[in-house]
């Protein structure tokens, strides 16, 4: 621990972002640059914790020596830190920009004060690792003979291919994607996650032996059956893709997108022409509205901000956040409580206001006439909490149209999108993801195995990280008899309770 006091002497003060208005103007990275002294003050207020919460079940699911870190980068050890942070994250460049952080939701001072700081701290000591050049390729000194094929390249399957190719197994990578990475790529914007962050991994990861595969649907042209025969073992690594629809009438309009027809898009054009080709949704001078929250929603807004919307509106039927943990949502588990993401402090910068509005069930698109959208027809609900604390929604029969020439939907996800592969393996799959328990990670077809969101349903990328992790260590289990490579902790326990499954 290192300065025993440190939690009282010093305030939080995470890594400040870009100023909100500044950062509309382009598509960069969204964060401003952390100062070393900062970093090591917040170091500092790590309590080194006897039961470290921050790293327990509750906390980070990779199993991050956080108070270890911690330390290391108050004493200015900053090699060390990075040393103990890849020991259990294969890509804390992505986790320290763009993980929630359950760690700090989970974190012991948290109880008392605002928590530690724990993901500036990563993305600092892995920034600094780059920056130093102590990230080098370090590709196997022998190769096993076994050959894997990992099918989609999404946090999931890089992690699993990473540490596969560390114990010498041939990895092949396929994706159907023209770019290698999944939603890290194609999901989550260039604002809070810049692609050349995500390219540099890939490229490590390829001098390192990993074979990539983009533009190959696999089912669609190569069957399940041909990568059965021509490698040891198959992962299955293809995330939870097919967005949730609600029949709401109007659907067909010209104007109404799913959130990741627009995401998507608006991604490939930046990195293929900085937008010169115009294959992309432009939501410049329109009135838009989002449909559904979480992070999807989020970043739709902050796309739309970007290029300069007329105006933006999110809205959801649930009830808005408390601004303080309430009994429902107790300390270490997640928080649950309001709070500004990026770009909703974007929104109020520009518009003087949160662009959310919440207690809003959307009843049609209405149509211009001319087959586009002109206004989502909603009506206002009220919540309350009954005697047993579940919510109970009251339809209040105020019925309005908002304008809108664009609408966004983000429902979520219902699981995965590729059936072919599945069907040609023979998988078994139970509402929309693939059966296999958490930390066996095994199918019911011998040598075929599922991680990621494809197996766990829509979650996080740390997530996926974890289970990238577990299902490398049961195929390196499966071909070689036994495995030496690390799986989170957590598995067993999770496996025995029940839960991740
Ligand atoms: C818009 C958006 C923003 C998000 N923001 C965050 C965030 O800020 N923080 C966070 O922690 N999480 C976030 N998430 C969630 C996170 O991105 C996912 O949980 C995570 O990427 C899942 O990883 P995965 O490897 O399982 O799958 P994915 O990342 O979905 O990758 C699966 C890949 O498989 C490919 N594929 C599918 N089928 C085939 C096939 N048949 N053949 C070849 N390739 C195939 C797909 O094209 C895709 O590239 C966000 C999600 C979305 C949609
Ligand atoms: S729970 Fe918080 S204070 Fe305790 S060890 Fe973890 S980061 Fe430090």
């Amino acid at each position: 621990m290192g300065k025993p006091t440190g939690f009282m002497d010093f305030q939080r003060h995470a890594t400040p972002k870009r100023d909100p208005i500044t950062r509309l103007s382009d598509f960069y990275e969204i964060y401003g640059s952390p100062l070393e002294g900062d970093l090591k003050r917040q170091g500092a207020r790590c309590m080194d914790c006897g039961t470290p919460f921050c790293q327990s079940e509750t906390g980070c699911p990779i199993d991050n020596l956080i108070p270890e870190w911690n330390d290391l980068v108050y004493q200015g050890r900053w090699r060390e830190a990075y040393e103990r942070l890849i020991k259990t994250n294969n890509f804390p460049e992505f986790t320290g920009r763009i993980c929630p952080a359950p760690c700090e939701e989970a974190c012991v001072l948290g109880i008392i004060e605002p928590a530690v700081t724990i993901k500036s701290i990563e993305c600092a000591i892995i920034d600094r690792a780059f920056d130093e050049g102590w990230v080098k390729p370090q590709p196997p000194g022998k190769r096993t003979g076994k050959k894997i094929a990992i099918v989609g390249s999404g946090p999931a399957g890089l992690a699993a291919a990473d540490q596969l190719n560390k114990v010498g197994h041939q990895v092949t990578v396929f994706e159907r994607d023209d770019r290698i990475g999944g939603l890290l790529m194609y999901g989550v914007p260039n604002m809070k996650l810049d692609k050349r962050i995500v390219d540099r991994r890939v490229n490590l990861l390829r001098d390192e032996g990993i074979i990539f595969r983009p533009g190959v649907n696999v089912g669609v042209d190569v069957t399940g059956e041909d990568l059965r025969q021509r490698f040891d073992a198959v992962l299955l690594a293809c995330g939870a893709l097919m967005a949730r629809e609600r029949e709401v009438p109007g659907r067909e309009l010209r104007g109404v997108h799913l959130a990741m027809e627009y995401l998507h898009g608006v991604t490939k054009s930046l990195l293929d022409s900085q937008f010169a080709d115009g294959q992309f949704i432009d939501a410049k001078d329109k009135d838009v509205i989002v449909i559904g929250g979480g992070d999807t929603g989020a970043d739709c807004i902050g796309t739309a901000l970007r290029q300069r919307c007329h105006s933006v509106l999110n809205i959801t039927r649930r009830e808005r956040e408390p601004e303080q943990r309430d009994d429902f949502h107790p300390w270490p588990g997640p928080r649950g409580t309001y709070y500004l993401d990026y770009s909703h402090e974007e929104g109020k910068a520009r518009d003087g206001r949160d662009p959310r509005e919440y207690g809003i069930l959307p009843l049609a698109f209405v149509d211009n006439g001319q087959g586009a959208v002109k206004a989502v027809r909603i009506e206002r609900l009220e919540w309350s909490r009954d005697a047993a604390g579940r919510w109970q929604r009251k339809q209040t029969g105020i019925v309005e149209e908002l304008p809108a020439d664009l609408v966004f939907l983000s429902a979520g996800f219902t699981g995965h999108d590729s059936p072919g592969v599945v069907d040609q393996l023979g998988v078994k799959c139970q509402r929309g993801t693939v059966t296999a328990s958490y930390g066996a990670f095994t199918t019911n077809i011998p040598g075929v195995f599922a991680a990621g969101d494809m197996r766990r349903g829509a979650s996080l990328i740390v997530w996926a990280i974890a289970e990238g992790r577990g299902a490398a260590h049961a195929i390196d289990a499966y071909l070689m008899g036994r495995s030496a490579l690390p799986k989170p902790q957590m598995s067993a326990a999770l496996a025995i309770v029940g839960q991740g499954a």
